[in-house]
């Protein structure tokens, strides 16, 4: 199995929501044919991770993020650039693209349209009907299918609770398992409870099943401190805690959603928090909250 490189800082933004230093996506080759993405916090505020994966006959990209502009937010411009460097390494005609989704919600779609003209390249729908098509899935969210890069095979595993066409994507070549906004570290906004519980079952079996080396969700919205998130909506995140988990994060979380099934509100845990529900009262805490956050980094920070 291919070892993945994820030892790095994410930029964390800035205090004043000023743009900085920060390129609008973050690019970290993780591992050959395996790259990370990241929309720059300071474009919007979700910041999700995108996963660009390289097989011998076709290339599969992960969620298109949270921005259409191709101005502010140049993702066609930068898959072209790193498909086209990969292909100076290993020439071969007719290379194709798949455009996938952890699941529709806007900040993992929004640039669906930068590819919309692009050859030989297919954007996957979004909705469970439209991913169970594509992918072949049958049974929907029973059933699971895989596909074949061209000597790199990933699963696709369905997961809704968050979102009801939510996936999974397992890649056998690293061992990752992509959980998109099921399963990351942060605020797990929970839609069908039920489904969610089955959805997490399904992410433990398979990983009892299969060689999972790392769990990779779309988002960070914990602090490196325990029990800690930053505010909804916040530009700056200085100290996230890291993006990887772990097979155990993934039954942590199972087991603390079988304690709170019916149990509306927001429930902390040291590296996640399970949303239960709409959570009003949590939500306007985290309004306060973010003006509190906002005011003390202008506070440390004038002028800025
Ligand atoms: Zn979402």
């Amino acid at each position: 199995m291919t070892d993945l490189d994820l030892d790095l800082r994410w930029y964390a933004g800035t205090r004043s929501g000023r743009r900085g230093a920060a390129p609008p996506i973050q690019v970290h080759p993780a591992a050959p044919d395996t790259v990370l993405l990241r929309q720059s916090i300071t474009t919007n505020f979700e910041a999700p991770f995108l996963y660009l994966l390289f097989g011998g006959d076709r290339a599969f990209l992960l969620d298109t993020g949270a921005t259409a502009d191709a101005t502010s937010f140049p993702l066609r411009a930068t898959v072209d650039t790193l498909i086209d460097g990969w292909l100076r390494a290993h020439p071969r005609d007719g290379y194709e693209l798949i455009v996938a989704h952890s699941h529709a919600h806007g900040d993992h779609v929004a640039g669906d349209g930068q590819f919309a003209d692009r050859s030989r390249t297919r954007v996957v729908g979004h909705s469970a009907a439209d991913v169970a098509a594509f992918f072949g899935i049958p049974d929907w969210p029973r059933g699971r299918s895989r596909v074949d890069l061209g000597g790199r095979v990933l699963d696709v595993i369905p997961t809704p609770g968050h979102h009801p066409s939510a996936v999974a994507i397992y890649d056998e070549a690293t061992g990752m398992l992509l959980t998109g906004d099921t399963v990351y570290p942060g605020r797990l906004y929970v839609q069908d409870f039920p489904a969610f519980q089955d959805s997490l079952r399904a992410l433990c079996d398979f990983s009892a099943a299969h060689p999972v080396s790392v769990v990779l969700g779309a988002h960070i919205e914990m602090s490196a401190r325990p029990f800690r998130d930053f505010p909804l909506g916040s530009t700056w995140h200085p100290d996230e805690s890291p993006l990887p988990l772990t097979v155990g994060d993934l039954h942590a979380i199972r087991d603390a959603a079988a304690r709170i099934a019916g149990r509306p509100g927001a429930h902390r845990h040291a590296n996640f928090i399970i949303w239960n529900g709409p959570c009003r009262l949590e939500s306007a805490s985290q309004s306060i909250r973010l003006l509190l956050f906002r005011a003390s980094g202008l506070l440390r920070a004038p002028g800025r």
